[in-house]
């Protein structure tokens, strides 16, 4: 039997390495939507090669390069924010959320509709707005599957498990790419050397955000979101190998780890087969050859980030999508070299105590809107301290 299914963000590096498992059986899938960015070569082979209805750049300006690229192939073509959200609103059996950024809400609120499978490697959908996809998931009777590998990690260690049981829940990070730099020299850090990752092949701005830890600030209060946890019941751990992706610790003292290599594809094609179990094409791990798992507590100094995502979560409502937005903006900022590296959580610390005050944004419910308008807010605010030369740059 084949499943209709489509991929939001399918030129990333996410979207890729779905592709890769869809190519290797392709008879099984039939593709409907690919939505892209700017890279439209990759979006047009993709689209052809896997026979899609549907291709959908981001990019209103790319529509006349989508179009060429795709002549006579028989595939549709669209551009712009609705033409993705009307690629969401196909009917599938299965889609895969991995647009970057807040930008990936509103296309997995959509694909939810249809009551069927999301795999949600989208973090920033939880962060920013985790009740209202949640609230939709119920209403609609479809299936978040998490693609983050800690995430499917838990959810798989979690399999067979009454939640009621689990004390705690820890996450593992590899320390990204300045772990054992000295703090001195951190401040300093150029874009090219913090999206240098020592474990795992991401995208640029996942990498940036996994030497800040905000990739992990966001997974931690994704993990709030996912499994319904108090805060205090989610632990970090500085796990440089990068294998043991995240543990569950049960009320009779048991730790269960899911050990796997640094490869997404494990943690897509879990979701992809779920409630399955399917070869993947994956390296198998040699332990005897690793000799050796270590584990450290983060440095606070080192790693400022996390203590950020304890006052979101303390916050609640609106300031998910504050913090993911600064984050944002700051992260744009370092890559475009206008704030050091160490600059990017001071900004973002700045633009949650401006707007997630005792009362601020925070007393208004969570709709579209208001996530949207948070969001807004933030980026604004944001550049503000900027353009007011607040931080020093590389
Ligand atoms: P990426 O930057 O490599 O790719 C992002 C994709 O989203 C591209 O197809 C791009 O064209 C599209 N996109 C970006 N901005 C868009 C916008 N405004 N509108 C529409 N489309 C847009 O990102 P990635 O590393 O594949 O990450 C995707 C998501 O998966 C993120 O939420 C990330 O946190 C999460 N994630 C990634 C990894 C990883 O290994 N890369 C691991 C876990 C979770
Ligand atoms: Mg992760």
């Amino acid at each position: 039997m084949t499943r209709s299914i489509s991929i939001f963000g399918a030129t990333g590096s996410i979207g890729q390495s779905t592709i890769d498992l869809i190519k290797r059986d392709q008879k099984s899938y039939n593709v409907v939507a690919l939505t892209g960015g700017r890279n439209i070569e990759q979006l047009a082979k993709d689209a052809i090669d896997l026979n899609a209805d549907v291709a959908v750049t981001s990019e209103e300006n790319l529509l006349g390069a989508l179009l060429a690229a795709l002549a006579g192939s028989g595939v549709e073509v669209s551009a712009g924010r609705n033409a993705i959200l009307e690629a969401a609103d196909r009917p599938v059996d299965w889609s895969m959320s991995a647009i970057f950024g807040a930008a990936g809400l509103e296309p997995g609120l959509r694909a939810l509709r249809h009551g069927t499978t999301l795999a949600l490697a989208n973090k920033e959908s939880l962060v920013t707005a985790g009740d209202l996809l949640l609230g939709e998931a119920k209403k609609c009777g479809a299936k978040i599957l998490p693609v983050d590998s800690e995430h499917s990690a838990i959810f798989q260690a979690l399999i067979g498990e009454d939640i009621a049981t689990v004390e705690r829940i820890i996450i593992t990070a590899s320390g990204g790419a300045f772990r054992d730099w000295p703090l001195h020299r951190i401040a300093t850090a150029t874009p090219e050397q913090a999206a240098t990752h020592p474990n795992w092949d991401m995208g640029q701005r996942i990498t940036i955000d996994s030497a800040s830890m905000f990739n992990k600030a966001l997974e931690v209060i994704e993990t709030k979101e996912f499994f319904g946890v108090h805060p205090s019941q989610i632990e970090v751990l500085v796990h440089p190998q990068s294998l043991v992706h995240a543990l569950v610790g049960f009320n009779d003292g048991a730790l269960m780890a899911h050990v796997g290599p640094p490869d997404m594809r494990h943690a897509i094609g879990f979701a992809l087969h779920w409630p399955d179990r399917r070869k993947l094409p994956v390296d198998r791990l040699d332990l005897a050859a690793i000799g050796q798992l270590d584990f450290k507590a983060p440095e606070d100094s080192r790693y400022p980030a996390l203590k950020l995502a304890q006052f979101v979560m303390e916050r609640g409502g609106l300031a998910g999508s504050v913090f993911n937005a600064a984050k944002e903006k700051a992260l744009d900022a370092f890559i475009e070299r206008k704030i050091g590296f160490l600059d990017m959580t001071s900004l973002v610390e700045d633009v949650l105590n401006q707007l997630v005050s005792k009362d601020g944004l925070n007393k208004d419910a969570m709709t579209l809107d208001t996530v949207a308008n948070a969001d807004q807010m933030a980026r604004k605010y944001g550049q503000e301290l900027i353009a007011q030369g607040r931080y020093g740059s590389n």
